[in-house]
């Protein structure tokens, strides 16, 4: 594939940085994943204002949003996808010494690639997720290329024949290693508030934003680790898998183990969102 880095499009196997780089020796960078339709990058606009935002939090300066629209064509243009997942990745650039301070005025590393991915216009399989304890820093609100936690709790999940962990920080939900939780109790809607606790997912956002079109009462109140084997319904959401149903926390059956009719009834709303939006 071909990919952007510092400028330059290259084969993905020619594209080198430095062992320098400040994302190599401090993980010193945050990166963004955009899920791209037909030739479409979807909910582009609050993609690009997180990724800004996370870049503030690290005082690493931005580009402006036209230079970002300008890679994603060319990526989509260079390496003929029309339905895909881009990643950007800016790292604070490479100095010439290593040293936690960093040096004022370095030039960012900017890396894009984009990887193929089908659409989907089903609701998946319920999955099972298992409850781990969140061991992350406390600033999980900025996208990050610092992921140790998320990837040790990523292997937990995977020994325990799990999608994802299902992250509780005193007891109480936050997110997944790489999605965001919702439940179902009694018709209400609960997730977590989009506080330094969790990343604020699009997803996320766009699932809240169709609840309250569909009228259901939503909170953004973390639910309780306690009272898992009580939910009605859970599900998480991202980018890659948008709604997906959960049917099994470990040793308990959520719903039956099927996908409950608020979780259906909001993923095919996300679908009927993305059909709608790609006809504009
Ligand atoms: N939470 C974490 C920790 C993530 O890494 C991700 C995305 O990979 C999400 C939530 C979901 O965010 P989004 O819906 O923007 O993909």
């Amino acid at each position: 594939s071909t990919v952007y880095l510092n400028g330059d499009w290259l084969a993905a196997e020619q594209a080198k940085v430095s062992v320098f780089d400040r994302g190599f020796l401090f993980a010193d960078g945050i990166y963004e994943v955009v899920p791209v339709y037909s030739g479409k990058p979807f909910l582009l606009e609050q993609h690009l204002a997180r990724l800004h935002r996370s870049l503030a939090a690290l005082t690493i300066p931005s580009r402006p949003d036209p230079f970002w629209h300008d890679l994603i064509t060319q990526l989509l243009e260079r390496n003929a996808i029309a339905d895909g997942l881009i990643y950007f990745q800016v790292t604070r650039g490479a100095e010439a010494q290593r040293s936690h301070l960093p040096q004022t005025e370095l030039d960012p590393t900017i890396f894009a690639s984009v990887s193929p991915m089908p659409v989907h216009w089903d609701i998946p399989a319920p999955a099972k997720v298992t409850l781990c304890e969140d061991i992350r820093w406390l600033r999980c609100d900025i996208k990050s290329i610092s992921l140790l936690g998320n990837i040790m709790l990523k292997q937990v999940a995977q020994q325990r024949g799990a999608l994802e962990p299902l992250l509780h920080r005193n007891g109480l939900i936050t997110e997944g290693a790489s999605s965001n939780y919702f439940a179902v109790k009694h018709g209400i809607l609960y997730t977590a508030p989009a506080d330094h606790l969790i990343l604020p997912g699009i997803t996320r956002m766009w699932v809240l934003e169709l609840a309250k079109q569909l009228g259901l009462e939503v909170r953004e109140e973390a639910f309780s680790a306690t009272d898992l084997a009580q939910l009605d319904e859970l599900f998480l959401t991202s980018s890659s898998r948008e709604v997906q149903p959960i049917g099994q926390i470990d040793d308990i059956i959520i719903g039956a183990g099927r996908c409950g009719p608020v979780t259906a009834k909001l993923a095919e709303a996300f679908h009927a969102s993305k059909q709608a939006y790609l006809s504009k």
